[in-house]
């Protein structure tokens, strides 16, 4: 099996450290002199970046969240001038500012070639096709995707999200090879093809390269039997650079970290304290390598486990699990990031809205639904339809432009809601992935 970049990808445990010592200490000499905001953590804490003589140093160091983030937007977590940036993407924040990320020519490069290394991993190579149904745009996933198979010198067609019945189209004219999309929407695909009579044995599709939320291993088998491909998962969020993280081989028993690239850490996120390997925690990353956009120790609140036994396949990299969940209150709905905060937001701005409301996910067929419900008040009290009408139409909007995810508005009953002692769960998620 062909492997990207063996001479990191296959590096002996020994090598793999003392390089993350040597590029964490240049990391931190750059946000240091660079990102104010770092510098300000560090002096907090009276830490200078030559206190870290070793990797078990890290830990002195203060976490970075996505608060910091928020509170630096859109350019201060930035550690070059905006003329050394040449890419910028965003992810969605946790109150209405999105995240931005930015990419200099060479994180550029860096980039594309850790997509190649799970994109290898998974079995794809120059002879194939690869179909991109993730959506172009300010998110990191199709691009990042798109220039990984274009380094490996793969065919890349960028279709982009929807429209499924074109995808089938394309993947049966234009015999797809690689399919890249979310789990969920891979499995719409597949329906529809059942519905339209396409038989996957006689389509050319032999991998899919899914990420952008989590998936069980039993999504894995559906998608695999439903299209008859080998169906692999990636892990990566733009915080930290996009997909190109981590990915899975074809042995399939977690995905493997590239650590040249990044230091991961599992911590507990009670406490914040570092947990021993194998230990179930929030996975915790550093960069290496980035120039434009470093993150010391960048709290994703991803639960999951590293496993730094040997694979099969013959990398040494340390591999994680699929994603358990979250350490915060994040949901990924059809593969977009969407806070319970955000829809708090703009049920606030509008008038008349103090709410009581719940949000309701679940998954029909394979789409996944959002339904916000709001308790009817005085000032949510409508005789007459037309106007009742006209105000679910508004929240409606004002929810689709900031979330970027369609959901339903509902008004339900005065104390139909339950109300929660101290802090109110307001998410019922019926989905089982
Ligand atoms: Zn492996």
């Amino acid at each position: 099996m062909a492997i990207w970049e063996p001479e990191y990808e296959c590096m002996p445990r020994e090598e793999i450290e003392q390089l993350q010592l040597e590029r964490l200490q240049a990391t931190l000499n750059r946000v240091y002199k660079n990102v104010t905001c770092y510098r300000n953590k560090f002096k907090e804490l009276g830490i200078v970046p030559e206190d870290v003589r070793s990797l078990a140093d890290l830990s002195k160091l203060p976490f970075t969240t996505k608060e910091d983030l928020r509170l630096n937007y859109p350019y201060g977590m930035f550690a070059v001038p905006l003329r050394e940036v040449v890419r910028i993407h965003s992810s969605s924040g946790t109150t209405g500012k999105p995240t931005v990320v930015g990419y200099t020519r060479h994180d550029l490069k860096v980039w594309s070639s850790l997509v190649a290394r799970f994109m290898t991993a998974a079995g794809v190579s120059h002879d194939d096709v690869v179909q991109i149904a993730f959506g172009y745009g300010m998110f990191t996933g199709a691009f990042g995707l798109h220039y990984g198979s274009e380094l490996i010198g793969a065919s890349v067609i960028p279709m982009g999200a929807g429209n499924t019945e074109k995808q089938i189209m394309i993947m049966q004219d234009y015999r797809s090879t690689a399919l890249v999309s979310t789990p969920s929407y891979a499995i719409t695909i597949a329906e529809r093809m059942e519905k339209m009579g396409v038989d996957p044995k006689t389509l050319s599709l032999k991998v899919g390269l899914f990420g952008g939320e989590p998936w069980s291993e039993a999504m894995r088998k559906e998608i695999e039997s439903k299209l008859c491909i080998s169906a692999t998962d990636n892990y990566g969020l733009s915080e930290v650079i996009g997909p190109g993280v981590a990915g899975e081989c074809q042995v399939k028993s977690g995905m493997h970290i590239s650590e040249d690239a990044f230091i991961a850490e599992i911590i507990d996120p009670e406490t914040g304290e570092t947990l021993p390997p194998g230990s179930v925690g929030e996975l915790v990353l550093t960069s290496l390598t980035k120039e434009a956009f470093p993150m010391v120790r960048y709290r994703t609140r991803d639960i999951t486990c590293l496993d730094y036994t040997p694979c099969q396949c013959g990398r040494t990299t340390v591999r994680m699990r699929k994603t358990m969940g979250r350490s915060d209150d994040m949901l990924i709905i059809k593969g977009v990031n969407v806070y319970p905060s955000q829809i708090e937001d703009v049920l606030i701005a509008i008038e008349g809205c103090q709410p009581h409301y719940q949000l309701v996910v679940d998954r029909k067929g394979s789409m996944d639904t959002l339904e916000v419900q709001i308790e009817v008040t005085e000032n949510i009290f409508f005789d007459e339809m037309r106007m009742q009408k006209a105000f679910l139409d508004t929240v409606e909007r004002r929810l689709d432009s900031v979330l970027g995810v369609g959901a339903v508005v509902k008004l339900v009953e005065p104390n139909s809601i339950p109300r929660a002692e101290g802090k109110a769960s307001r998410v019922i998620d019926k989905r089982r992935i």
